[in-house]
C-alpha cells in the first residue's frame, strides 16, 4: 500500500499556498527551479541563526560544528548518488559551474587539435558553450548526435561518432526541453568501449529519478541544488577519484592548498578540497543535504512514480486540444511536457496562463540548437515537481483550451 500523500507534501511548501494574480498558484516550472519545503528552509535558517562560522580552519566550537554540518551534507550527497567516497563529491555552484570546472581542468589537459568530443542536439547551453569556448582555444572538433522524431538520441549516429574514438562523450541524463530520459548506463558503456571519458549532466535527473553513479559508471556527473528542492548557488560535481586526483586544480586560493610559499612554490590540498577554493556556500551545502534527506523521506520510488503519473496525465489531457503538438514523445520521459499550439504564439499562451495563476515556461529553455533544428522559436513547457497534482494538470489543460480559443 502506498503512503504517498500529495496533499501532505504540498502542505510542507509555504509558497504553494500563495495566490498569483488572484488565483491559487499552479506551479509548472520546477525544471527551471523547484520550490523548497519547510524542512529545507528551516535547515538553512537554523544553521545561519545558530551555527554559522567559517569551516575547516577553526578550533572554536562553532567552526567545528559548522564543519561537521557541511561535511555531513557531503556524506548525504555521497550516499544519495551512490558514490564510493566523499572525496568524489565536490561542492560547486551548480550544474553549469561543475561542467565549466571539468572543461577548464580535465578538458584543458586532455583535449587538443586533432581530437573530437561528442555532444548531443538536446544539450542545455551549459553543456555546449563551455566546450565551444575551449574548442576555440584548443582546436578540437565537436560532433553532435542528432535526435529521432520522438526526441530520443539517434543511436546509429551515436555509434558512428564513437567509431571516431572521441576523447569525451558529454550528454544529459534527462532533457530539460523534451523530457527524454537517456539510457546513460548503455551509452556510458559504449563510450567507454570506444575509449572515451563520460560526463553526464544530471540537472534534470537527480530531481526525479534514483541515480547511482557507480551503477551508471559515469566519470563525471553534476546537478544543481535548486532543482532538487534545495537552495540556489550550490550544486554537486561527482568525479571518479582517480580522474579527479589526476586533474590540475581549477580556482586557486585558500582552502585548496597544502602549503603556500614564494620560495618553494605551492602544493595542493587532497580531494575534494583541492577543487574548493575560498569560503563556500556553507548554508547552501547544508540545506542541499537537508533537501536530499527530505526527498528520501518522501521516497524516491514514490516520487518518481507520482511524477510519471503526472507526465502521462498531462499528455492525455492536452492531446485532444485542436492544433496542439508535443515536442518530445520518447517512451521514457521525466517531468517535462513541451508543446506548441498551431496559430498561437507560445509567449501569448504563457502570459494568459499566468493571468490564471498557472506558471509555465515559454521560450527556447536554453536549448537554442535544438529549437533551431526543430525550426521553432521555442515551446510552452510544463514541468513537474513532486508537489503537483492531477487536478492542477486538469486546470492547465482547461486553461490552455480556453486561452487558445481566445488567441486564435
Ligand atoms: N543542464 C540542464 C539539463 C538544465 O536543465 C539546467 C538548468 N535549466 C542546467 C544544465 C543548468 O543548471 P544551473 O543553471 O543550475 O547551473
Amino acid at each position: 500500500m502506498s503512503t504517498f500523500d500529495v496533499q501532505a507534501i504540498r502542505a510542507q511548501f509555504p509558497i504553494l499556498s500563495r495566490k498569483v494574480n488572484g488565483k491559487p498558484l499552479a506551479y509548472f516550472d520546477s525544471a527551471a527551479s523547484a520550490h523548497k519545503p519547510q524542512a529545507v528552509i528551516d535547515a538553512q535558517s537554523r544553521y545561519l541563526a545558530h551555527t554559522h562560522s567559517n569551516i575547516h580552519r577553526g578550533v572554536h566550537a562553532l567552526a567545528q560544528e559548522a564543519t561537521e554540518a557541511y561535511e555531513t551534507a557531503r556524506e548525504t550527497v555521497r550516499a544519495h548518488i551512490g558514490a564510493a567516497s566523499t572525496k568524489e563529491i565536490l561542492f560547486v555552484g551548480g550544474t553549469t559551474d561543475g561542467i565549466n570546472l571539468v572543461a577548464q581542468t580535465w578538458g584543458r589537459t586532455h583535449l587538443s587539435a586533432g581530437d573530437c568530443i561528442v555532444l548531443t542536439r538536446m544539450e542545455h547551453h551549459s553543456n555546449i558553450v563551455p566546450w565551444q569556448m575551449l574548442a576555440l582555444e584548443q582546436g578540437f572538433d565537436i560532433l553532435v548526435v542528432e535526435l529521432n522524431e520522438d526526441g530520443t538520441l539517434d543511436g546509429d549516429m551515436f555509434e558512428a561518432y564513437l567509431a571516431r574514438t572521441p576523447k569525451l562523450v558529454a550528454f544529459t541524463h534527462v532533457s530539460n526541453a523534451l523530457g527524454t530520459v537517456n539510457d546513460v548506463k548503455y551509452w556510458t558503456s559504449r563510450a567507454h568501449d570506444a575509449g572515451a571519458t563520460v560526463l553526464v549532466d544530471g540537472a534534470q535527473s537527480v530531481p526525479h529519478l534514483s541515480v547511482n553513479v557507480r551503477d551508471l559508471d559515469v566519470d563525471f556527473y553534476m546537478f544543481s541544488g535548486h532543482k532538487t528542492y534545495g537552495p540556489t548557488g550550490i550544486g554537486i560535481l561527482y568525479g571518479k577519484e582517480a580522474i579527479l586526483d589526476a586533474m590540475p586544480p581549477y580556482r586557486g586560493g585558500g582552502e585548496m592548498i597544502g602549503t603556500v610559499s614564494f620560495e618553494k612554490g605551492t602544493t595542493y590540498n587532497e580531494l575534494p578540497y583541492k577543487f574548493e577554493a575560498g569560503t563556500p556556500h556553507i548554508s547552501g551545502g547544508i540545506a542541499l543535504g537537508a533537501a536530499l534527506d527530505w526527498m528520501n523521506g518522501v521516497g524516491m520510488p514514490a516520487l518518481t512514480a507520482h511524477e510519471h503519473k503526472l507526465t502521462q496525465h498531462a499528455h492525455a489531457q492536452l492531446e485532444g486540444i485542436d492544433g496542439l503538438r508535443f515536442y518530445g514523445t520518447a517512451p521514457c520521459k521525466a517531468g517535462v511536457v513541451s508543446f506548441l499550439v498551431e496559430g498561437v504564439h507560445p509567449y501569448d499562451l504563457g502570459t494568459l496562463l499566468d493571468q490564471l495563476g498557472i506558471a509555465v515556461r515559454t521560450g527556447h529553455h536554453c536549448t537554442e540548437p535544438l529549437m533551431d533544428k526543430l525550426g521553432i522559436p521555442g515551446t510552452v513547457r510544463a514541468s513537474f515537481g513532486v508537489y503537483n497534482t492531477v487536478e492542477e494538470i486538469d486546470r492547465l489543460a482547461e486553461a490552455v483550451e480556453r486561452a487558445v480559443s481566445m488567441l486564435r
